[in-house]
């Protein structure tokens, strides 16, 4: 007779956790290496045998010196070895990494460490002078230094390396702890308002990791060389280091050398097979790699055959085809730190294997297709969802397990998500019939002239196409009888001048109808930055006020 009992999963209620996968790289991939640059430039090698240890070592080293559940360590760094340890040893011993972006305004960090109630600072010897213009202003009770330049740490500070050959990582006890329990916290920057804090627990960064790692995302394999560009203060390094752990690929880090020159010399020097990085890095890169065929032909060769995960901004079609032609290509993702941040990759979908190459290019430079366990929308002005038909545009809305419901200690209010618990993401976008979301904009920096939207996405792209132009920003700028019109900020290539006819004419060429052409254009040395390597279009807005 058939039983009316509903039946149960035999499955183990087991919580995720990172600390799985810190035994896992111990002992599954203990010889596989973490490269480091040091800032006198030279390459420090561990394996993850030792990274294992190490991080265990912290754990330890952190509970010796009073750590208890839920405690923020900070950290001020670049992208190391010992930076990795904290992403692991913090949450081993019960802790919450918070990494701190080193690229914002001293008041600024103190605000945000005062905010997380950060108890221990963890801080690259380098950025000592960065911490004494804000160390007055919090309550760190302990800051321990990476003894990286040699030099002795200062008194009262603790020397990172001797706490760790103090402490007993091999009688190590993981820290008990549920799946919810937060690991890491990241602050969102403060383009409208004050930044605010986003924090991950356990099981959101493992199912982040675990979507990450898929075919269709980075297809992450232990044979991969990944060079993570992306800061590991932005968005924990887009979640790179978790997945790589995971799976034990290598790890180069660039430490505090970003310069093109430095980046394409550490490529040459450890070839990666995967990167990440926002696109002006990119942009910086391929413009010094091609000016060296001219001037150094040799000097350097772009690792053909890697992948390179760009996003954090719209990726310009113009820059992958760049990236194609050296065999390079692009994986455009599009996230925030509220969705940890992966929640849609442009990824070659079997559809569009036969496609055209025109197509692949047009395909990449759309936001793509969202990720697994990542639900999105898009909500009309007027609150109905815009059809998936690649014309109607809406706020991308999005839900899931590694989506933010709230930030810390911010009450939850409609205008950051919607009534039924969507985070509200202030991107407008498009998504067609193949599920690519294509983004418009951000709600702010959308142009409204004559009562129509210009997208300054659009318009930046096809003229960084353009062959004069290396880089464009577009912002609006107010107009008494259309209410705002566009500004195009052009950064034009070495020897060449900006001719606003000739770019005019190459936009018509693109489809641009004659009222969304650029009303001015402005010749710039460079497009400012935002802390996170962005295109900073505020500090545009307030070089051309009007
Ligand atoms: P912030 O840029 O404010 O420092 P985030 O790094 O969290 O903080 O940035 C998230 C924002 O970056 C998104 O809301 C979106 O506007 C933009 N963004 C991210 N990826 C893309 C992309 N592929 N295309 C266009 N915009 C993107």
């Amino acid at each position: 007779m058939a039983s009316t009992r509903p039946i149960r999963s035999t499955m183990m209620n087991v919580p995720l956790s990172l600390n799985h996968l810190l035994e896992r790289a111990g002992h599954l991939f203990p010889s596989n290496e973490i490269v480091s640059r040091l800032p006198d430039k030279s390459l420090v090698r561990h394996t993850y045998g030792q990274f294992y240890g190490r991080t265990r070592q912290l754990a330890q080293a952190l509970l010796d010196l009073g750590l208890q559940p839920g405690d923020r360590v900070a950290t001020l760094s670049w992208n190391h070895h010992a930076h990795l340890e904290c992403y692991f040893g913090i949450p081993a011993a019960g802790g919450v990494m918070h990494t701190l972006n080193l690229r914002l305004a001293a008041e600024e960090i103190a605000w945000i460490a005062n905010d997380a109630q950060d108890r221990f600072l963890v801080v690259d010897d380098v950025l000592l002078p960065l911490l004494a213009q804000f160390q007055g202003l919090c309550n760190f009770e302990k800051i321990i230094v990476f003894p990286f330049s040699g030099a002795a740490v200062p008194i009262p500070f603790l020397d990172y390396e001797a706490l760790l050959a103090q402490a007993d990582g091999e009688n190590f006890r993981y820290v008990a702890h549920e799946e919810d329990d937060a690991v890491s916290m990241c602050y969102t920057s403060g383009t409208t308002g004050k930044p605010k804090g986003v924090v991950y627990s356990h099981r959101s960064t493992l199912l982040h990791t675990l979507v990450g790692c898929m075919g269709d995302c980075w297809a992450l394999r232990s044979s991969d060389v990944v060079l993570p560009v992306t800061p590991m203060f932005h968005a924990n390094s887009w979640g790179m280091p978790y997945g790589a752990v995971m799976t034990g690929c290598k790890l180069v880090f660039p430490g505090p050398h970003l310069h093109p020159d430095d980046l394409l010399d550490l490529m040459r020097d450890e070839p990666p097979t995967l990167s990440l990085g926002v696109p002006t890095i990119w942009m910086g890169l391929i413009q010094t790699y091609e000016a060296s065929l001219l001037t150094h032909p040799g000097r350097w060769k772009l690792p053909a055959g890697m992948r390179s995960l760009v996003g954090g901004a719209a990726v310009p079609e113009a820059l992958i085809r760049a990236f194609d032609k050296h065999g390079i290509w692009i994986l455009q993702g599009w996230g925030m730190t509220e969705t940890s941040p992966l929640a849609t990759v442009s990824y070659p979908k079997s559809e569009f294997k036969d496609a055209s190459m025109d197509e692949r290019y047009r395909r990449a430079a759309m936001a793509g297709v969202p990720v697994p366990l990542v639900d999105i929308r898009l909500r009309g002005e007027d609150g109905q969802d815009a059809p998936w038909d690649g014309q109607h545009v809406g706020e991308i809305q999005v839900h899931g397990p590694f989506i933010t419901g709230s930030y810390h200690q911010v009450p939850v209010s409609e205008d950051k998500f919607s009534i039924d618990g969507w985070l509200r993401t202030g991107d407008v976008a498009s998504m067609d019939t193949h599920g690519f979301v294509r983004i418009t904009d951000r709600t702010k920096d959308l142009i409204k002239s004559g009562g129509e939207w210009i997208s300054s996405v659009d318009l930046e792209n096809a003229l960084m196409g353009h062959p004069d132009v290396a880089e464009a920003a577009v912002i609006a700028i107010p107009d008494a009888k259309w209410s705002e019109r566009p500004l195009a900020c052009v950064v034009c290539k070495p020897g060449k001048t900006l001719d606003e006819a000739g770019l005019n004419t190459h936009l018509l060429a693109q489809g641009f109808a004659k009222w969304q052409l650029p009303e001015r254009y402005e010749a710039i040395t460079a497009v400012p930055r935002t802390s996170t390597g962005k295109f900073y279009k505020l500090k545009l807005r307030e070089m051309f006020p009007a």
